[in-house]
């Protein structure tokens, strides 16, 4: 018999011999159970898998279940602590798991917080009504009020890019395609509170919330008189499950009028949304990277359109994916070609290092201008996008360089707390202690290799002795808060130097950093991504964007061997649309996306051979039902190829890259290939995923 638990009562539909249930579980589902209680799609229900017992969702009441009634199983309970999931919710993750091509309980169930899908939260002495019960048991936690704040007058750009958005009265993508210091968050910001006096809600995506409290803050500033205290939650993947429920719970209860949040916030089910922004839109970050690899910017754009409602996408370096749309008219750009404040974009030079004598790894030109920077109190930030102490240590008689036994990867040299060195793979996690003597020839003058944050930041220790030296990048910001503290000291003015990876390029609005040097850039040139020039010249100019914000007369140094290249050249210029035309014309000749859809399928095993093996046999099998359906000229398959950086691990990993120019073809294909991998004679001796629109090749 199954039984309610205690809980506030949520709308109940009809009583039912039957429901369909997903399930977070690896297998193709749905699943049908009996249940003789009030049930309706998009509850959450108790019941019976195998041996266990799970937390599924309701999706469908069937008037007859999918087969032999007999060997149909009770649902346990039905739970109620939580309304229903809303039909324009349900619908919004059944698009993504057909796109993604993943099935639907594993959409559905990750996107709720941990205690709503886990059975364990409802059992045993502790149940008391369950997690939702015991959170509103507990007093909330106080919510310091923020100081309203007044917005400045906007100005004529900005103004003309508001009224478009505020006009707009259905579905219409918007570019906003603001230089960097353009005042893109005034604009969101205003579009924003016009959306909530209408009495519609917001939800705004960032690529980062920890490394930018600051946009929390002035967002909450601005737009709580309007939403009302507390009217504004934040979702992200850094809070405690406990955190994360309480702020889900508010969205869903439709408590929360605003919610801002990092690419899981697009599954938020926050319902008569009247906006949706998407921040940074070119950020890799916003694509997920394992389980269900979406795209949040690219499900941002479907459930703007879903609900008819405008979408907004900002940044000073657009994707070519929403550049193109632009071009075609299919999103409308709504540029901010100056900056805000009435100061002029940095100056960008190009310092080539093949004809300099380097100090430490930076030119005398570069040191030359910090000293002058430092001398006229302004803040320099030295860009190195590679952290540790080297990026390898070798051995200068023999040529030993430290390799990870586990990937084929060097390991990279760090420095402890404490002084001492170790040597870590990036890849796998594997340490190791730093050898006396070279494992290969026995000498002992083993020696770093090359420069990372670390090593940088003692340079300039001794090469500026008066300077205060400060360092952000993923190691010294590991403790929860410590990179808060740190990016609050640089805006405290506590900090003249500052060395870091691209965690400082991303969205500060420094008032003092006068100078911006790049060490390096070059690392990034020549990866086989085509993806990786338009990934470095948007770095590129998000951390160039970092100098002179406030005052002006900002410079940036760029370090490179080869000034002569696109990237660089378009640097100099700030020339975005230039590039974004070089690079379009370079895709559209070679039939890269935009101009096609990709697919990627991945394998891995502890043999390179039979990760190959299993992706032949899927390319015949894919290339058989091309050949069946009569689309062979629709999409091209590729050959299976070892991924630069084969084994990870212990594992051995190669791809197979489908390529199509019509989207329907690509996704059909997908859907019976995935149907029949099960028959690959490989499929138990590999792990394998399928990802589409993949952003890293
Ligand atoms: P972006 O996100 O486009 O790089 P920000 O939104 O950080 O730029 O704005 C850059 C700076 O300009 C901020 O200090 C902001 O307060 C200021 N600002 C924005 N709009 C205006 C305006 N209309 N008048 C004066 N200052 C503004
Ligand atoms: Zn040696
Ligand atoms: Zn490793």
């Amino acid at each position: 018999m199954a039984q309610n638990l205690p809980s506030g009562a949520g709308p109940v539909a009809q009583v039912t011999g039957w429901v369909r249930v997903v399930l977070d579980v690896p297998l193709p589902g749905p699943f049908d159970y009996r249940c003789d209680e009030f049930v309706t799609p998009g509850m959450r229900v108790i019941v019976p898998f195998g041996r266990r017992k799970m937390i599924g969702m309701v999706i469908d009441l069937p008037e007859t279940p999918a087969y032999d009634p007999v060997l149909i199983k009770n649902v346990e309970v039905v739970l109620t602590d939580v309304d229903p999931m809303p039909a324009h919710w349900l619908r919004f993750a059944r698009f993504a798991a057909d796109y993604y091509q993943r099935p639907l309980g594993e959409v559905i169930l990750p996107a709720l917080p941990m205690a709503l899908r886990s059975v364990a939260a409802y059992q045993g002495k502790r149940s008391g009504g369950g997690p939702v019960a015991r959170l509103d048991q507990r007093s909330p936690p106080v919510v310091a009020a923020v100081q309203a704040s007044e917005p400045p007058a906007l100005n004529e750009a900005q103004q003309l890019a508001v009224d478009a958005m505020t006009g707009a009265t259905g579905f219409q993508a918007f570019l906003l395609h603001g230089v960097t210091g353009s005042g893109k968050t005034e604009v969101y910001l205003h579009a924003a509170a016009h959306t909530l006096a209408r009495g519609r809600r917001v939800l705004m995506l960032v690529p980062e919330i920890n490394l930018t409290p600051q946009f929390e803050q002035a967002l909450r500033a601005r737009l709580e008189p309007v939403a009302g205290q507390g009217g504004v939650a934040v979702l992200h993947s850094a809070l405690s499950d406990g955190e994360r429920l309480r702020a889900w719970l508010r969205v869903q209860r439709g408590q929360a009028r605003v919610v801002l949040g990092t690419r899981l916030a697009i599954f938020a089910p926050i319902s008569d949304l009247g906006l949706l922004v998407v921040d940074e839109e070119h950020d890799p970050s916003y694509k997920q990277q394992d389980g269900l690899r979406y795209s949040a910017r690219d499900l941002a754009v479907w459930r703007a359109h879903d609900l008819n409602i405008p979408v907004v996408l900002g940044s000073a370096t657009p994707s070519l994916e929403s550049w193109v749309h632009a071009e075609r008219g299919t999103y409308r750009r709504l540029p901010l070609p100056a900056r805000a404040r009435d100061v002029t974009l940095p100056t960008v030079r190009l310092v080539d290092t093949r004809r300099l004598s380097m100090e430490h790894g930076m030119s005398p030109y570069l040191l030359d201008a910090m000293h002058k920077r430092l001398a006229n109190g302004e803040q320099v930030l030295v860009f190195l996008n590679r952290r540790g102490y080297a990026p390898a240590l070798h051995c200068a008689s023999c040529g030993w360089v430290s390799q990870c036994p586990r990937c084929t990867t060097f390991t990279v040299l760090h420095r402890m707390t404490g002084g001492r060195h170790q040597l870590h793979c990036h890849h796998c996690g594997y340490q190791q202690r730093v050898p006396s003597a070279c494992p290969d020839c026995g000498d002992q003058d083993l020696r770093p290799m090359g420069r990372g944050t670390q090593r940088i930041e003692e340079h300039l220790a001794e090469l500026f002795p008066q300077a205060r030296v400060a360092r952000i990048d993923a190691d010294s910001t590991r403790k929860k808060g410590s990179a808060q503290a740190l990016f609050a000291s640089v805006h405290a003015g506590e900090v003249d130097i500052l060395v870091g990876t691209q965690m400082v390029a991303k969205g500060h609005d420094f008032a003092n950093l006068g100078l911006v040097g790049v060490l390096n850039a070059d690392a990034m040139l020549f990866s086989q991504d085509f993806r990786a020039p338009e990934r470095l010249f948007a770095q590129l100019m998000q951390v160039a964007g970092r100098a002179g914000r406030h005052a002006g007369h900002g410079e940036v140094i760029v370090q490179t061997g080869y000034p002569e290249q696109p990237v660089y050249q378009a640097l100099l210029r700030h020339d975005y649309a230039g590039f974004a035309r070089h690079s379009m014309q370079e895709r559209e000749s070679a039939t890269l996306p935009p101009y096609s859809h990709q697919a990627l399928l991945t394998a891995e095993a502890r043999e390179l051979n039979v990760a190959l093996g299993f992706l032949q046999s899927a390319r015949d099998a894919a290339l058989a039902l091309l050949v069946r359906d009569r689309t062979e000229e629709l999409i091209t398959l590729y050959d299976p190829v070892p991924l630069r950086i084969v084994r990870v691990d212990n594992m051995c990993r190669a791809q197979l890259l489908l390529e199509a120019t019509h989207r329907p073809a690509l996704q059909s294909l997908l859907r019976q290939w995935l149907a029949a991998m099960h028959d690959n004679p490989d499929v138990r001796r590999v792990r394998w995923q399928l990802e589409v629109d993949p952003l890293e090749i």
